[in-house]
């Protein structure tokens, strides 16, 4: 059976990451007639996403030998979890390894009667952010739209949140907030959270999904209108000088252009707001003069500010700013009509806090890479 096969030594072809389209394909050409096809993806989606199955043998609205016909040549195996780790605050992080042996962190953080799943997009970062431990590790690939999917469902697994809940639920929301820059992975992200919130299966409506990007400004409209999700910019400065040094993004995409774009996210207003990350850097970017020119240049955005407190990892060539100067800042912000919460560090002794991911993967030798390298940034 596929599941106890080591999945790096799987000969089973996954069914996981493909769209309803793809799915219903994938049985035609397995031998089902197309109307009989929509059906069985039906069936197949409904016990892939919505009970969370990882074998065909529960899927009692299929007949046996159906069942075990698919199970010879699909499988629905998530990664494996090369290691879980558990923050005393509840906080719970997994390092997952994908097919090729390459690894990526997935963190859940728990709130009293929610919580959200911080799913990465890259293995590795292109971005290069001073600030950012991913940042130093470098872009090795894409995660496809099945890695992007299955880092939910090893939390939902964990949690053991199958069926997909119809009122409350532990793993309420996603943010795309883990290793990598989503936008730079636009396809397979877009797959990726379609699956998710398809009312039939995980059933995560955009409300509850956030997508955060450090200003690939070409491709933040169209997340607007494809996936109607919510938006997360991550500022972090007011001036295009230190910008450019800490968001290096910022040479290819200044801030004015960045701005322009949120101005012109589509689906943002009172109700639906952009929010602007700002991590505290101290000395950096903490000064009120900073806060001041933060809200002018937000001016008539529908935002809100969230302040992080700067998660610190060996090597990091920052400290984080005082109590004071960040409650100072965040009362400017307020003042201006801004809500500025200061976001609550999270497993920090598990280093899954904001900008703290990284995993030992490295980009193979030269040859071997470029069959999978990422395409360079959109102009
Ligand atoms: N590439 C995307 C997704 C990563 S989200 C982006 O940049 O938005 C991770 C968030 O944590 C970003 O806002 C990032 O700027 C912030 N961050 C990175 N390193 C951090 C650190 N050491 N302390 C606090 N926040 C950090």
């Amino acid at each position: 059976m596929a599941p106890d096969l080591p999945i790096t030594m799987s000969a089973f072809k996954p069914l996981i990451g493909l769209s309803r389209a793809e799915l219903e394909a994938e049985l035609v050409a397995f031998g089902e007639r197309p109307q009989a096809a929509r059906m069985r993806a039906r069936q197949l989606w409904h016990w892939i996403y919505h009970h969370g199955l990882s074998s065909f043998d529960g899927m009692s609205s299929i007949a046996r030998p159906m069942r075990e016909k698919l199970a010879a040549t699909y499988c629905l195996a998530r990664p494996s979890i090369a290691r879980e780790q558990r923050s005393n605050d509840g906080t719970r992080k997994w390092l997952l390894r994908f097919d090729d042996g390459q690894e990526v962190e997935t963190v859940y953080i728990p709130e009293e009667d929610r919580g959200a799943v911080c799913i990465s997009s890259q293995v590795g970062c292109s971005l290069t952010c001073k600030f950012c431990h991913t940042g130093t590790q470098r872009l090795v690939r894409n995660l496809g739209a099945r890695e992007i999917v299955s880092q939910f469902m090893v939390a939902r697994d964990s949690y053991g949140e199958w069926p997909s809940p119809s009122g409350e639920r532990m793993l309420s929301n996603i943010v795309m907030m883990g290793m990598g820059e989503p936008l730079l992975n636009f396809e397979n992200v877009a797959k990726a959270l379609r699956i998710v919130m398809d009312s039939e299966g995980i059933s995560i409506s955009r409300r509850r999904i956030t997508l955060s990007t450090a200003g690939v400004v070409p491709l933040m409209e169209r997340c607007g209108q494809e996936l109607g999700v919510n938006l997360a910019v991550s500022l972090h400065a007011v001036t295009d000088e230190l910008r450019d040094e800490i968001v290096p993004v910022n040479r290819k995409y200044p801030i004015a252009q960045l701005i322009d774009a949120c101005r012109r996210y589509p689906g943002a207003s009172n109700a639906r707001r952009i929010t602007f990350e700002y991590v505290m850097l101290k000395d950096v970017n903490d000064s009120p003069a900073d806060a001041k020119a933060l809200v002018k240049l937000i001016a008539g955005i529908p935002a809100k500010i969230n302040l992080i407190p700067f998660n610190a990892w060996s090597g990091a060539p920052f400290e984080c700013s005082s109590d004071e100067a960040i409650e100072r800042f965040a009362d400017i912000v307020n003042r201006a009509g801004y809500s500025a919460p200061v976001r609550q560090p999270r497993g920090r002794d598990i280093l899954a806090a904001c900008g703290q991911l990284k995993s030992a993967s490295q980009r193979a030798p030269k040859r071997v890479a470029e069959a999978s390298t990422p395409a360079p940034l959109p102009v």
